[in-house]
């Protein structure tokens, strides 16, 4: 009976349990009413009367060994089932939903708007030439005019025809390219990121543009008055107001700039006795346009005694800044990526 007592491997029995459910049944095995232990106590008398006492002795050393690994056992398997614990009955996470930008918005919604009335969206380089930039548009080398677009240069060779390697400062560079394009009737609208080095509460290095182009035969200013009424109408609603300022700009002739009451002073110019920080007068500069000058239509290889055209060149930022829904006081916050202004839209 001792030498039973002696060879019996508990310890292995213990080692292998893994979960909380083995060990139940194990405890009950070893320990329980009808568990080993037990049974060997109820076969004492068994025991020859000279081995009882060390049998009796090594039969409880075993129990109290046998109850310490189980309860060490019961430790490590809690703290494993810990680690893997699961609940079904918990609501999942959420997952983040991202946004377009919101002048990705107003990109399409301007696009919409033109594509309504027969324009079509082309995408031009945005790392262009100084020649589709200036002198295309009747700015050539050395023309004064050119000092207007303050222009990023790339480091790259210079082209002998095509001159240096330019950020696009304006989407008017698509104008030349467009002619070359397609023969009119033309009706382009070229929306993309142009590039000047300003920094400042209305500007930001990149900004965005949309160029209006359209040329056919017996296209005049009328057409242009009517287009640009059309489109503000449609996207500041009836209530904005316009005016109309002659202006001078070297690729048309006549030439005006657009203006659009301010909708962060109502066209006031000024909020609680301070001027607007947007606008100054009341007024949003919104767009340059005018009829598309004959020699521009020259360099597209468009006859300008058969032909005539318009272009304009808004600002999208601006448009979206304008809009009444919309009080930005600082452009640069567009291009923060500052999470509580984006999250908004
Ligand atoms: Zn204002």
């Amino acid at each position: 009976m001792l030498e039973q007592l002696n060879e019996w491997n508990f310890k292995k029995e213990i080692a292998e349990i893994k979960n909380l459910f083995d060990w139940e049944k194990v405890y009950i095995k070893l320990l329980g009413k009808k568990g080993k232990i037990n049974s060997f106590f109820a076969k004492i008398k068994e025991v020859p009367a000279d081995q009882r006492k060390v049998f009796g002795q090594r039969l409880n050393e075993i129990k109290k060994e046998i109850e310490k690994l189980l309860e060490v056992k019961k430790l490590e398997i809690k703290k494993l089932e810990e680690k893997k614990f699961f609940d079904p009955t918990l609501p999942g996470k959420p997952y983040l939903k991202g946004s377009l930008h919101p002048l990705t918005y107003v990109i399409e919604e301007i696009v919409s708007i033109f594509s309504s009335i027969g324009f079509i969206r082309v995408s031009y380089p945005e790392v262009e030439w100084e020649y589709f930039s200036f002198e295309a548009l009747n700015m050539p080398k050395g023309h004064p005019a050119r000092d207007d677009f303050e222009t990023f240069f790339i480091d790259f060779p210079q082209d002998k025809k095509y001159g240096r390697v330019v950020l696009s400062p304006h989407t008017s560079s698509g104008q030349n390219r467009e002619m070359r394009r397609i023969k009119p009737p033309i009706r382009m609208i070229n929306i993309a990121k142009t590039y000047r080095p300003n920094w400042d509460a209305t500007h930001t290095p990149m900004f965005h543009q949309f160029e209006g182009l359209c040329i056919d035969k017996d296209i005049n200013i009328t057409h242009l008055k009517g287009t640009i009424d059309y489109f503000v109408k449609r996207f500041f609603g009836k209530n904005r107001t316009i005016r109309l300022r002659p202006a001078h700009f070297q690729f048309t002739e006549p030439s005006f700039e657009v203006d659009v009451s301010c909708g962060v002073c109502q066209g006031k110019g000024e909020i609680d006795g301070q001027k607007c920080k947007v606008c100054k007068s009341g007024w949003l500069e919104l767009a340059g346009a005018g009829m598309v000058h004959p020699n521009v239509l020259k360099m597209g290889g468009i006859d300008p005694q058969k032909y005539s055209g318009w272009a304009f060149g808004f600002g999208p930022e601006r448009c979206m800044m304008m809009r009444e829904e919309m009080k930005i006081d600082d452009i640069r916050i567009l291009y923060s990526g500052d999470i509580r202004f984006l999250e908004q839209f």
